[in-house]
C-alpha cells in the first residue's frame, strides 16, 4: 500500500528525479527521510523535505543546488547539513551519522555512518522512516522499527530504549509531545514512564529550544494533550512551575469541581478553537496563574481568588525573562491578565457611560482578544448557563458599540465652520455663530440633510435669514 502512494508522490517532484541521477552519479545512497514521510503518511501537506545522504552531504547539496541553478545554499559545516530553498520546498541534507552521548550535554559526539547507525539515532518510530532514491529501489520504503504501523495506530513510540533515548537528549520528551498534540497520537505506556523518569533531565537543554516546542504544542489544534502530558509526566513542573502549581487548586466548595489546571485546560482549548493568535492562547494558559498565591476560603461562599488578576500579570515579567519568550509579547498578555474580569463586571444595567469607556481605553486595539478569552473562559459544563454567560457579554459589546456611537456623535461638527457663517452673514464672534451652527448639526443628526459640506451649505443659506431676523 505505501509504495504504490510513493510512487505517485515522488512522481509528483521532478527534483527527485534529478537528486537520483546525482546519488547514482556520485555512488552514494541517498534517502527521503524523517517528517516528509511520515506527513506523505498522514496525508498532511508540507512543504519541507529532509534527505539522508550515505556519504558527504554537503557536497551532495552543492551539486544539486548548481544543477538545478539555486544560487542560495546555506552549509552549515559543523552539523554537517546543508538547505536551500526550491520552487516552494526546503530542502534540508544531512550526512549519515552515528551519535553517543555524554551525560551533561545534549550534544553528541559524532561520526560517520550507515543508514542503519543513521536510524538507530532518530527520536520515534514514526520519524524513522526513508524513502530510498537511487534509481534501482526508486521509491523503495525503508522501515526498520515498524513506523508505518505506529501511525496506523496513531502511537508514539521510541526506536530503542525509551529511557536511553530520552537520556542521551532530553529534548526528544518535548518532542514527544509535541507530536502527541499536533498530530492527536498517544504516547506508548514504556515511553511515558521514561519521560516521567527523565523529566529532570530537561534542564540541561536550552530554554530557547525547550520554549520552542512548548510553543508548538501550544499551536497545535488542541493544545491540551500536551498540556495534560507535560503536567502528568511531572515535565511541567521542570519547565513551567507556575502552570504545575495550578493542578489540585480546586475552585469551588464542591470538591468535585474542575481544579484550576483542568479549567485552563479547557480555556486555551476554547481558544485554539477559534484562534490561532498564539499569543491569545498563552494568555489563556496563563490567565489564573496566580489562583494558587490569592486563594481564600471564605465561609458560605467558596473559595475566592481576590486579586489573582492583578498578582499574575505581575508575575508575567520573571516568567517572560526566565522563558526566554518574546519580550514584544509581554504587555499584551499582562494586559489581558489584568482585564480578564473587567467586562462581565460591566454587564449591570447600572453601569456608565465612563465604566464602558475605561475599558475601550484600557483595552484599546485588544478588545476583541479580551472579549474572546473570556468568552473561552466559560467552562460551565450546563448549556443553559454558558448560554446566559455567553449573552452578558453580547450585552457589553453592544454597550460599548452604543457608547463608541455616542462619542463618534460627540465628537462630530457641523461641516459649515464658524468662521464661514461669521464670514457670510457678516456677524462677530457670537452665540448666534453657536445657534446656527446647532441648527445645521441637528439638521444632519435628525437625517433631514446628509452630512455633508454641500448640502450643510446649502441648508446654512436657506435658514440664516430666520436667524439674523430673529437678532436683529
Ligand atoms: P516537523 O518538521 O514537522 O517538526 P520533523 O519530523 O521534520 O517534523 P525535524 O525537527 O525537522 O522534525 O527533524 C527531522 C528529523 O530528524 C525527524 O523526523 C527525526 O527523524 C530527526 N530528529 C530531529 N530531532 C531529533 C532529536 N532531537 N533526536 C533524534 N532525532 C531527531
Ligand atoms: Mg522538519
Amino acid at each position: 500500500m505505501a509504495e504504490t502512494s510513493f510512487e505517485n508522490l515522488l512522481g509528483k517532484y521532478q527534483i527527485l528525479q534529478i537528486a537520483s541521477k546525482i546519488a547514482d552519479e556520485r555512488k552514494e545512497e541517498f534517502f527521503l527521510i524523517g517528517g516528509f514521510v511520515r506527513d506523505t503518511l498522514l496525508k498532511r501537506e508540507r512543504n519541507e523535505m529532509d534527505f539522508l545522504v550515505v556519504g558527504d552531504a554537503l557536497a551532495f547539496a552543492t551539486e544539486l543546488s548548481k544543477t538545478l541553478g539555486v544560487d542560495k545554499l546555506t552549509v552549515y559545516k559543523n552539523f554537517g547539513t546543508a538547505h536551500f530553498n526550491y520552487s516552494n520546498l526546503f530542502l534540508e541534507f544531512v550526512g549519515a551519522r552515528k551519535e553517543s552521548y555524554s551525560r551533561n550535554s545534549r550534544n553528541p559526539k559524532v561520526e560517520r555512518g550507515t543508514l542503519d547507525d543513521d536510524l538507530n539515532r532518530r527520536d520515534f518510530t514514526i520519524n524513522c522512516l526513508a524513502i530510498s532514491l537511487n534509481q534501482s529501489s526508486f521509491g523503495k520504503l525503508i522501515d526498520k522499527f515498524n513506523g508505518v504501523e505506529d501511525i496506523n495506530q496513531k502511537i508514539i513510540r521510541t526506536p530503542l530504549d525509551p529511557a536511553k533515548t530520552f537520556d542521551d537528549d532530553p529534548l526528544r520528551i518535548m518532542r514527544a509531545f509535541r507530536f502527541a498534540a499536533q498530530l492527536n497520537f498517544e504516547i506508548e505506556s514504556s515511553v511515558f514512564n521514561a519521560t516521567k523518569e527523565m523529566a529532570e533531565r530537561l534542564r540541561i537543554v536550552s530554554q530557547e529550544r525547550t520554549t520552542d516546542e512548548f510553543l508548538k504544542i501550544l499551536a497545535s489544534p488542541k493544545p491540551s494533550i500536551g498540556l495534560k502530558l507535560l503536567f502528568e509526566s511531572g515535565v511541567m513542573k521542570v519547565i513551567f512551575p507556575e502552570i504545575a502549581n495550578l493542578g489540585g487548586v480546586e475552585q469551588r466548595k464542591e470538591y468535585h469541581h474542575k481544579d484550576v489546571f483542568q479549567h485552563t485546560c479547557i480555556v486555551v482549548d476554547n481558544v485554539a478553537s477559534t484562534s490561532d493568535n498564539l499569543w491569545l492562547r498563552f494568555a489563556a494558559l496563563v490567565h489564573d496563574i496566580a489562583k494558587p498565591q490569592t486563594k481564600k476560603f471564605i465561609e458560605g461562599i467558596g473559595w475566592s481568588f481576590h486579586g489573582h488578576e492583578e498578582l499574575g500579570a505581575r508575575m508575567m515579567k520573571s516568567i517572560f525573562t526566565r522563558m526566554k519568550l518574546p519580550l514584544t509579547k509581554q504587555e499584551y498578555i499582562e494586559k489581558l491578565i489584568r482585564l480578564h474580569l473587567r467586562p462581565i463586571a460591566l454587564v449591570d444595567e447600572q453601569v456608565t457611560d465612563s465604566a464602558i469607556r475605561r475599558l475601550i481605553v484600557s483595552a484599546g486595539e485588544d478588545l476583541d482578544d479580551l472579549i474572546v478569552l473570556c468568552r473561552a473562559d466559560i467552562t460551565s459544563k450546563n448549556p443553559a448557563k454558558v448560554n446566559r454567560y455567553l449573552e452578558n457579554y453580547n450585552i457589553v459589546m453592544q454597550k460599548v458599540q452604543d457608547v463608541r456611537e455616542k462619542d463618534q456623535l460627540r465628537a462630530f461638527q457641523s461641516p459649515v465652520r464658524g468662521e464661514e457663517i461669521m464670514r457670510v452673514c457678516n456677524i462677530p464672534p457670537s452665540k448666534l455663530v453657536g445657534d446656527i451652527k446647532t441648527a445645521i448639526e441637528d439638521a444632519i443628526l435628525d437625517g433631514k440633510i446628509g452630512n455633508n459640506y454641500e448640502e450643510a451649505y446649502e441648508y446654512f443659506l436657506k435658514v440664516k435669514d430666520h436667524f439674523l431676523k430673529d437678532h436683529k
